[in-house]
């Protein structure tokens, strides 16, 4: 026997049930964002290894450990999407939408690619809905990419929901910061992890996303960027919590949150679920108003955020209803089978949801198979045609498929 094929490590079949969980929720998404005037983007899986490496940074763990890079035959460097910002960005730029009504808002839903560890909640494709706004920076924009994240996470049912917020500043702000953090760390350089030492010179924020003890006691007393940030920042800040308090938006603030992703600057936001374990972060965004002149197109200011769909559904964890029948077509004889085959097209197209026999059972194994699929009635088509409701047991014949139509459509 030839060995059987695995799907790849990291990677997940989605089967009906959690299929259908899946496009409620799309439909869910499709609803939220479309009230607010956000239309549906798609770009493509793969882009050019580059945009990547600009638009997400260099030192990213996502752009130096984590993506799916290789070459195509012409010797192009391609890699599998890890996030959808860059590519939103700059879809952007390449269609001239700066030149349309502003801001442009968009919503994406699709796989996405990151070679991490597999475990629970934690995958190598996994797939992210978003929403992005670019060309205004009205606090008011950031506030309302909050807040449909939090009616999307409400709506689905997820559990256990829990909003951080923070500011970053302008890059300029962040340069002088990361100056003044680089000095504080330094002077602890023995209680810090390998790693946040290797990143000091180019990224000391990064230390905020570790979990070793040393560099988190390095940073108990470390300034805060939350405090350094200039006036007009701060002044953006307050006017988008002001619309998250008026909106009745629970949120903590939080002045260690960085955002893995370089391109952040000012509102940054995060939303993990008490209800998962080690991948708590269902969520998370923020504005990024360098990102569009980052990749060549003209100084654009944006914000979004994205969630993860598989924890957002583990956070849900909300019974999947089977689909049922309304009817089931069964086959007295063989001679029988066109005309069932035709009776569940007219159903069907009708809008009734109907199956039909379709596997060799006897008549009485089809009754069994009906009865376990919880179809409402069936149509029993031989010689005579009879329907029975399969909740009270009675039946009777009817003179014509066109009766039996017009009885269960
Ligand atoms: P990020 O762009 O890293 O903030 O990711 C946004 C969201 O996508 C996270 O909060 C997760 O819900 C989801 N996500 C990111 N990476 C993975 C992964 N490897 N597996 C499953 N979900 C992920």
């Amino acid at each position: 026997m030839p060995e059987k094929v695995q799907a790849p490590r990291g990677t997940f079949d989605v089967l009906p049930d959690d299929g259908r969980a899946r496009l409620r929720l799309l439909e869910l998404s499709e609803a939220i964002f479309g009230r607010a005037n956000y239309g549906p983007i798609e770009t493509p899986v793969f882009e050019a290894t580059e945009l990547f490496e600009r638009g997400v940074g260099e030192t990213t763990d996502v752009v130096e450990k984590e993506m799916f890079t290789f070459d195509d035959q012409g010797g192009r460097s391609l890699t599998l999407r890890p996030e959808g910002t860059a590519s939103v960005c700059r879809a952007y730029v390449e269609h001239g939408m700066h030149k349309a009504a502003q801001p442009v808002k968009v919503w994406y839903w699709g796989p996405f690619f990151r070679y991490e560890a597999p475990q629970a909640g934690r995958y190598r494709q996994f797939t992210q809905v978003g929403v992005e706004a670019l060309g205004s920076d009205d606090p008011s924009l950031d506030a309302e990419s909050i807040l449909l994240l939090a009616e999307l996470l409400e709506l689905a049912g997820a559990r256990g929901i829990r909003f951080r917020v923070s500011s970053l500043g302008t890059a300029a702000t962040r340069r002088a910061y990361s100056d003044e953090l680089r000095e504080h760390l330094r002077a602890r350089e023995d209680q810090l992890s390998d790693d946040v030492l290797g990143r000091l010179d180019r990224n000391p924020l990064r230390a905020f996303d570790s979990d070793h003890p040393g560099t988190q006691a390095a940073l108990r007393d470390a300034p805060r960027l939350l405090d350094r940030l200039a006036p007009d920042d701060a002044e953006h800040f307050a006017e988008v919590r002001l619309l998250l308090d008026d909106a009745g938006l629970e949120y903590e603030l939080d002045g260690t949150l960085v955002r893995g992703l370089d391109y952040y600057t000012r509102t940054v936001f995060e939303v993990e679920s008490t209800e998962l374990g080690a991948q708590s972060a269902l969520g998370g965004g923020g504005r990024y108003d360098g990102l569009v002149e980052l990749l060549g197109g003209p100084a654009t200011p944006g914000v979004g955020w994205a969630a993860g769909v598989e924890r957002i559904l583990l956070a849900a964890k909300e019974p999947v209803e089977p689909a049922r029948p309304s009817v089931f077509v069964a086959l007295a004889d063989g001679a029988a089978a066109a005309a069932a085959f035709a009776l569940a097209r007219d159903l069907r197209s009708r809008g009734v949801a109907t199956e039909l026999e379709q596997a060799g059972r006897s008549l009485k194994g089809q009754m069994k198979h009906a009865d376990r699929l919880g179809a409402a009635h069936v149509v029993i088509v031989g010689e005579s045609i009879e329907i029975k409701d399969m909740a009270s047991g009675e039946q009777h014949a009817v003179a014509t498929m066109e009766d039996a139509v017009a009885e269960l459509a």
